[in-house]
């Protein structure tokens, strides 16, 4: 394992050091990968899911600082227990066990020199999915190409400024746009079984934010005019205000059914392929119970 590095893995570029257990990054992740939670889990989009569930593996840590991350206990605050790239590999292969439809690697960038050493030790034979926030940079994404099939990245924002206010990060769309590209060059469009399983492909998420249905708008705009037919879209409504966003002026509360149905519509209006979450499934329940096993 990578016990010391100067790293630009993400792109903040921040060539911050960071050491086995301790990082001076704006992720502040060690080398050593952090994790909140290993299990079968059946919240992610029915093709990802299935009956089965995808063998999610939630990372601690993220290269993004969104104020109302659902998962903010493990993105902004770190919480976790390391795990050597062995070990990592020994989990796949439970996963697989257990008959779940893939392995689901989320938020895992900050950590990526010990995870594509631990597909060296052992590659699974269901697919891996790489589930980020779409704030990659493409250099690092090719050290996934043969290793990724299926990319589950986020599309958060249009309008830089959020991005910059709510996530902390700088020029989104257009990071995000390129990010989109090179996954898209490495799996192509999206794939699904006769049972409706993904076996490759990229499946982009946009969550709507309250009060911002024109970023949202702006959003789907983007992804029609640069990718059209070949994206698959799943817009989701289902916020809920978690952290700092619950004491924030217009982050502090759900969806109306309003916003939802303005963005839902012009989703249609553009005929991209996708999902849509109802505004019903805006419940704490989805949330794992972060019991750091
Ligand atoms: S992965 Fe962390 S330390 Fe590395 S560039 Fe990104 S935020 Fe900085």
């Amino acid at each position: 394992m990578v016990i010391l590095m100067i790293c630009s893995i993400c792109p903040h570029k921040c060539k911050a050091t960071r050491e086995l257990h301790t990082g001076e990054g704006i992720c502040k992740a060690g080398t050593a990968p952090k994790i909140a939670r290993i299990s079968p889990h059946y919240w992610e989009e029915p093709c990802i899911s299935g009956d089965k569930g995808s063998g999610a593996i939630f990372f601690s840590g993220c290269t993004m600082k969104c104020i109302y991350c659902q998962n903010y206990e493990i993105s902004a605050e770190n919480r976790g227990v390391e795990i050597t790239p062995e070990k990592l590999s020994e989990e796949y292969k439970k996963l697989e066990e257990q008959g779940v439809h893939n392995i689901d690697l989320i938020s895992a960038t900050q950590y990526l020199p010990a995870i594509l050493k631990s597909f060296d030790i052992y590659k699974p034979n269901i697919p891996i999915v790489y589930n980020c926030g779409g704030y990659e940079r493409i250099e690092t994404l090719r050290s996934l190409e043969g290793i990724v099939d299926i990319y589950l990245p986020d599309f958060k924002y249009s309008d830089n400024s959020l991005g910059e206010e709510y996530s902390g990060v700088e020029e989104y769309k257009e990071v995000a746009a390129k990010a989109l590209a090179e996954m898209l060059r490495q799996t192509g469009k999206l794939k699904i079984n006769d049972d409706g399983i993904a076996q490759s492909g990229v499946l982009v998420r946009h969550l709507i934010l309250p009060g911002h249905t024109k970023n949202s708008i702006g959003v789907l705009n983007i992804l029609k005019e640069n990718f059209d037919s070949n994206i698959t879209v799943s817009l989701m409504g289902q916020y809920i205000p978690h952290g700092k966003a619950l004491n924030h002026p217009k982050l502090n509360r759900k969806l109306t059914k309003r916003e939802y149905q303005k963005v839902l519509d012009h989703l249609l209006a553009l005929e991209l392929d996708g999902y849509a979450q109802e505004l019903e499934s805006a419940d704490d329940s989805y949330i794992p119970n972060w019991d750091y096993k």
